[in-house]
């Protein structure tokens, strides 16, 4: 009988311990997803605030695609950190698409 209570108690700190571990995992993964999604939100701005300079030395129009804007308005094409290329939406103004579907 006491032996059992041991080995529960041993079984029981051994599932703590593996929740914990659970539990650290995913703060660090949501803390890793909330830092890409941040650096993701910059290149969006930094696309967008590029179109609206784009639009504004081309009397109004506006870019087709990203290539457009490299390198007078962007230095390069930046990519989201998931992976992938933006694109720029068919709507006016266009916007800046994440290919991961991050917005801002
Ligand atoms: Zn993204």
């Amino acid at each position: 009988m006491k032996r059992f209570t041991v080995l529960s108690i041993m079984a029981i700190l051994c599932i703590m311990l593996m929740a914990a571990g659970c539990g650290t995992d995913q703060a660090e993964k949501a803390k890793q997803e909330g830092l890409v999604r941040g650096a993701c939100q910059d290149n969006l701005r930094t696309i967008d605030s590029a179109v609206m300079q784009y639009s504004a030395s081309n009397m109004g129009s506006y870019p087709r695609s990203i290539d457009q804007l490299v390198p007078t308005y962007l230095r390069e094409a930046p990519e989201c950190m998931t992976g992938g290329p933006y694109t720029l939406s068919k709507t006016t103004p266009p916007r800046a698409v994440c290919p991961n579907g991050h917005t801002y």
